[in-house]
């Protein structure tokens, strides 16, 4: 039934929407013609509302996006403010919100990332980080993760692991993957979280060996990987990878876009395990996606290489003035809200007992995982065997009873917005409790 709220004239625009998307709208990573895609005609705070009329709590946050919720006042005036004063201008020149936005990021990026270079979205902030990084070392070759996600363009696609890697070959000249630790599915045939962590990491020396330090420029990695499953590395990993990078004369770029800007607790993933990267990137989070941003963090020492020799690259909306307006309100209502450690709280008191108390009652859950506002629940056929189980009815079933998760292979991966009230997060998990049943069907069944 339609929330009250919602009139006849918001139903009726959302049907004349959907006419037009399936007519002219082509969608991304999709088979076009069999698409049925969710419409949306309201969204507020942690709630979108679909083109039903129903009211679902957006434990998705827009693929991760709106870590403030939607229609943050204070982010939706700046951003009328600056397009009412200046609404856009070339890169080559100076405007406040531009400056203030690199400060705040300067300040909030660990260690010495002081200078910040600003893209679009995530994707072109990891081809930029690449070019710094070959450009800095003279080297070419980049190391990724198999189980990650960069980005849809051709490199950060190609540097992508897993099954989301295209057959566009091009771009994935000069990159090479290594295994990252996931200890629920370990290939390193680990029993624990440490003896995962120790062994990912004499893995990654035997790849960098075998590669050759000489040809790498960098290895790239997500804090927590973020679409590949919500991976918390184990404790001494990232800073294992930190001194090997540094041993062996590579750059290290962590991969902030998703994890970045409180997601996890801190204000980037990385600050759990006190590492201090060479280049980070980030996007989303930064101003919960209002308007597009992205960008590379930058640390002295590579800044100095394109202190006197010329940056080879660019883009005309690098640091777009509504964008950085948009970051600058973003960040300050973050702070001035206590958004980030709300999410560290979320984690501990709300997300962590309570999904530790389904997977002991729901046969079809698997695992669960996460820290701060983002976990994943891993649902599976046979808790032996762990063989994913299809999740289509669940996740029907959770959309009709008010909850919408972000949706992969065989996860349902919960990121609500920061800020949302405890009451809305006790509420979803109670909803996902309840679909649950139709999961565990088909495992009893
Ligand atoms: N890097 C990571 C870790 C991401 O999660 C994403 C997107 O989900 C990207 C890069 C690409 O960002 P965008 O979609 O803004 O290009």
């Amino acid at each position: 039934t339609p929330d009250p709220e919602i009139g006849e004239e918001l139903l009726s625009a959302g049907r004349k929407a959907r006419d037009l998307d399936r007519a002219h709208v082509f969608h991304s990573w999709s088979a076009q013609a069999s698409l049925d895609p969710m419409t949306v005609v309201k969204t507020e705070g942690p709630h979108v509302w679909d083109g039903e009329g129903r009211k679902l709590i957006d434990f998705s946050s827009q693929m991760v996006n709106t870590n403030i919720g939607h229609g943050h006042p204070a982010v939706v005036a700046a951003i009328q403010e600056q397009a009412a004063r200046i609404a856009t201008i070339a890169p080559a020149h100076v405007n406040d919100a531009r400056s203030e936005a690199a400060r705040l990021i300067s300040d909030l990026t660990p260690g010495d990332l002081n200078h910040v270079f600003f893209t679009n979205g995530g994707a072109d902030a990891v081809e930029h980080a690449v070019r710094m990084a070959r450009v800095h070392t003279g080297k070419t070759k980049i190391l990724s993760a198999y189980r990650s996600y960069h980005g849809g363009t051709d490199l950060a696609i190609n540097i992508t692991g897993g099954a989301r890697r295209i057959p566009v070959d091009r771009a994935a000249a000069g990159t090479a993957h290594f295994l990252p630790p996931f200890t629920y599915r370990s290939s390193f045939h680990a029993e624990d979280d440490a003896q995962e962590g120790q062994r990912a990491l004499e893995h990654l020396e035997q790849v960098i060996t075998l590669e050759g330090p000489s040809t790498i420029a960098a290895v790239i990695l997500e804090s927590v990987p973020g679409t590949a499953g919500i991976f918390v590395p184990p404790a001494g990993y990232l800073e294992g990878v930190r001194e090997l990078t540094r041993r062996h004369g590579i750059l290290f770029i962590a991969d902030e876009v998703m994890a970045g800007f409180g997601r996890t607790g801190r204000w980037f993933g990385v600050d759990h395990w006190g590492v201090e990267p060479d280049l980070l990137t980030f996007a989303k989070g930064v101003n919960s996606g209002y308007v597009p941003l992205g960008g590379v963090a930058i640390s002295d020492e590579v800044y100095q290489t394109f202190a006197e020799t010329p940056y080879p690259g660019g883009l005309t909306y690098s640091g777009h003035p509504l964008a950085c307006a948009a970051a600058v309100a973003t960040i300050t209502a973050m702070q001035e809200e206590g958004m980030v450690e709300n999410a560290a709280r979320l984690g501990t008191e709300i997300f962590g007992p309570r999904l530790q108390e389904l997977k002991d009652r729901h046969p079809s859950v698997g695992d669960v995982r996460g820290l701060g506002a983002f976990w994943a629940v891993e649902l599976v056929q046979d808790r032996t065997t762990k063989e994913p189980l299809d999740i289509g009815e669940l996740v029907a079933e959770c959309k009709k009873l008010g909850l919408l998760p972000f949706v992969a292979e065989n996860r349902l991966h919960l990121t609500p917005p920061l800020n949302t009230p405890d009451e809305v997060v006790r509420q979803g998990l109670d909803i996902l409790d309840q679909a649950l049943e139709v999961a565990d069907r088909a495992v009893q069944g």
